[in-house]
């Protein structure tokens, strides 16, 4: 009966109440990618999980094959995050990172590349947290998906002057910047243009360093918010593709 139980270790990406005590937890696992499974008793004062099975746990789990969801037999923490419980603001980007990888994993379907590109933000969450952390991991997200925005060029006339003052707004249909006679879309500010290249073009590192750095770069930041802003909406828009493309895959 061994067959019926594998090992991997996972992050938390969600969990909600089944039954009377026990829970059904979503990992997104190294190597099975989105998993579902049911922690039995997990709600019961002296479960054997303790706090081990909180959105954002890093944990190495043993789990069983069961009908129709998994059972999880065994947890063990990897690392701690108890930094980020308490800090509301932290939790809130967390909860943000762990619903962008939930809507875009289908279960199932193995995606190392996104657990070790999950891993390394809530890393960089626990250890350089900041307010670019959200919005960078969205874009490179999108990256990851084939979706790169064009930042170099007009997406609509391929006017590429490189003077960053041409670009006037971002397309978020066409999936990039336009120049001011094809202007459509979101207004782009030349610095937040600089932002997201900088992210998106290696530097993101220097990047989180400065943001940081206490200083003028807080959530409040424009530049920081317009690329936020961008980035969720670029998001929402590819997701709302795929799922569009999905149901109609399905009618099929
Ligand atoms: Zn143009």
């Amino acid at each position: 009966m061994t067959s019926r139980l594998y090992r991997d270790t996972g992050i938390v990406l969600r969990t909600y109440k089944l039954g009377e005590s026990d829970k059904i937890v979503i990992f997104l696992t190294e190597n099975y990618g989105k998993v579902r499974a049911v922690a039995k008793g997990i709600r019961k004062t002296r479960s054997k999980f303790g706090g081990r099975l909180e959105p954002l746990s890093h944990v190495a789990v043993q789990f069983h094959r069961g009908r129709d969801l998994d059972i999880v037999s065994q947890v063990e923490s990897v690392d701690s995050h108890g930094t980020v419980f308490g800090n509301l603001d932290a939790m809130t980007q967390a909860s943000s990172l762990l619903e962008a990888v939930d809507q875009l994993v289908p279960d199932r379907e193995p995606v190392p590349q996104m657990f070790k590109m999950l891993l390394g933000a809530r890393q960089t969450l626990l250890t350089r947290p900041s307010p670019l952390v959200v919005p960078a991991f969205l874009w490179k997200l999108l990256v990851a998906e084939g979706v790169r925005p064009q930042l170099d060029s007009c997406v609509a006339c391929g006017e590429g002057s490189g003077e960053d003052i041409n670009f006037v707004a971002f397309d978020i249909q066409q999936g990039g910047v336009v120049c001011r006679s094809c202007r459509a879309g979101f207004a782009i500010s030349p610095a937040a243009l600089k932002l997201l290249r900088d992210v998106l073009g290696g530097r993101l590192g220097e990047m989180l360093d400065q943001a940081h750095q206490p200083g003028p770069q807080t959530l409040n930041d424009p530049v920081l918010n317009e690329v936020a802003q961008l980035a969720t909406r670029a998001f929402e828009h590819h997701i709302e593709r795929r799922l569009r493309s999905v149901s109609l895959f399905e009618q099929h």
